[in-house]
């Protein structure tokens, strides 16, 4: 048996606000498992539209902390907590400073909290969110699915991470921001699939605005994520957190533009979805 993983963009915008993306966030699913990576801007609405509650998570994975990728993890927290009968525990794993942003959030969430306690006799617990912070290198299970933690250049932003999910023989690298790196490259050997957030390099640089312009230096142009989907041999590499933004039919530039990738690649508009297995 080489399984099956479900992966479902759930929000392909970035920090430009949009009307019809929502922030970087992918819902991995397989054997009966849901795993949320990252959970940026409307993630509890594109999960819902995707039939999973937050309730229905077992675990929340963090690539990095940047706003735009944890600016919703308070919904996702909140709504989690309301809607569970009994403590159940959340469990996020991200980098080095998750844990502080999550302990920053639930005091952020404080008054609400104590609203909630105060009015529903049948709630008598906080939300506990249970944190693990994580390295490169790192291993650990979340039912049936292994993940293994590499790490990921999106410098000056660090400590970055990507994930592999594995189970049985298939596999998809979570990527999240960043250039290429050796580090990724090892990540990626053999995964059946690459999600990776892409940068238009070209498109951007006829921005005149040198604020814009500075996400070139830390983000993978479509190019480059395409070298490293062809270097690591991957089968399918899904592109997403696209900027800017693809206008109607405007996939079939971004296309042209990872020619260097001879497998089969993926773009979409939010709740785009794609199952692999391993051949
Ligand atoms: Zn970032
Ligand atoms: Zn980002």
């Amino acid at each position: 048996m080489s399984g099956s993983i479900t992966i479902v963009l759930l929000g392909t915008g970035s920090p430009l606000p949009d009307p019809h993306r929502a922030g970087p966030s992918t819902l991995v699913q397989g054997a009966g498992v849901n795993l949320l990576v990252d959970a940026g801007r409307g993630v509890v609405m594109r999960l819902s539209a995707a039939g999973v509650l937050p309730v229905m998570l077992n675990a929340v994975l963090l690539t990095h902390l940047h706003s735009d990728h944890i600016c919703d993890l308070n919904d996702v927290i909140t709504t989690h907590w309301v809607m569970t009968s009994s403590p159940t525990p959340l469990a996020i794993y991200g980098p080095p400073g998750t844990r502080q942003v999550v302990d920053k959030l639930l005091e952020m969430l404080e008054p609400d909290v104590g609203y909630r306690l105060a009015h529903h006799n049948d709630l008598t617990y906080e939300p506990a969110p249970v944190v693990n912070e994580v390295i490169p290198g790192d291993v650990f299970a979340v039912g049936g699915f292994q993940v293994r933690v590499g790490e990921t250049d999106h410098r000056p932003v660090a400590p970055t991470v990507a994930y592999r999910v594995e189970i049985d023989a298939t596999s998809v690298v979570l990527a999240g921001d960043g250039v290429p790196c050796a580090t990724l490259d090892e990540l990626l050997v053999g995964a059946t699939a690459y999600v990776q957030t892409a940068i238009r390099e070209d498109l951007v640089k006829l921005v005149p605005s040198a604020r814009f312009n500075d996400i070139l230096d830390y983000h993978s142009s479509v190019a480059q994520a395409a070298d490293s989907a062809q270097r690591a041999q991957v089968a399918t590499l899904i592109l997403t957190h696209y900027v800017p933004a693809p206008a109607l039919g405007q996939y079939d530039e971004w296309r042209g533009l990872a020619t260097a990738f001879t497998g089969q690649l993926i773009l979409g508009d939010d709740l785009t979805s794609v199952t692999i297995e391993s051949a």
